[in-house]
């Protein structure tokens, strides 16, 4: 398993202005140096100590993406160095964090997880609540954070089509929210979709950001 090599292959099946996340959780701190080594500088961590701790083992020019679920006292671990937290999954997480954010005098920019899948035990804000949040402005009173686009997981199947639909249907999310609230906001712009199964039905579907983990690490501790 060489990560260099498997980061480039990857990379090259990316149009250009796709980014890749190197989902690095549960792995090794010498799985991410090669990876560094090999030119990766996005890495997507799912508990806030772990990330803490490898932030502190790592080169300072290093993107620290927060991709999993994030709860609200967890939040200072991460705060003053994470530079996107992708699943932000209710409107009390996003308050919590625009908090931490004005402690460490940052904006930290945002996305909202959108539950797609049916599945009931993903998390996320259904498109309706959605809307409404956004319809509701509250987040325009949060000055520490900064709303850039969407996030969302898939159902965990082999049925490709299911999860076409379901990209599609965040990435109808993603317009509809653009059009009515960020028309004028360049930064929001950002559709976080795709793993290591599923991120070339993601590119097909819109997706601006994929979050590959065992593709280029191998399997998890
Ligand atoms: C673990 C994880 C990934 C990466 O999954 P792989 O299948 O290993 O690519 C991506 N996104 C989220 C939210 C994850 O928790």
């Amino acid at each position: 398993m060489n990560i260099s090599e498997n980061i480039q292959s990857i990379r090259k099946k990316l149009p250009t202005q796709v980014k890749l996340i190197a989902v690095s959780k549960f792995q090794a701190i010498e799985k991410l140096q090669a990876a560094y080594q090999g030119g990766q500088r996005i890495f997507g961590e799912s508990r806030a100590l772990e990330m803490r701790d490898k932030h502190l083992q790592m080169p300072q020019d290093v993107e620290w993406h927060f991709i999993g679920h994030l709860q609200k006292n967890k939040i200072k671990y991460i705060a003053p160095f994470v530079r996107l937290i992708h699943a932000v999954d209710s409107a009390d997480l996003l308050k919590e964090i625009d908090k931490e954010a004005a402690k460490n005098h940052r904006i930290i920019d945002c996305l909202l997880q959108v539950h797609i899948a049916r599945e009931e035990h993903k998390f996320g804000f259904s498109p309706d609540e959605l809307s409404s949040y956004l319809e509701s402005e509250d987040w325009k009173l949060l000055k520490n954070i900064r709303l850039v686009g969407l996030m969302g997981m898939a159902t965990f199947t082999d049925n490709q089509e299911q999860i076409s639909q379901e990209f599609l249907q965040l990435k109808t999310c993603f317009d509809q929210a653009k059009a009515k609230h960020f028309a004028q906001e360049d930064s929001f712009c950002e559709l976080s979709i795709g793993m290591s199964d599923d991120y070339h039905i993601a590119l097909a579907c819109g997706s601006t950001m994929v979050r590959i983990g065992s593709a280029i690490f191998g399997e998890r501790q």
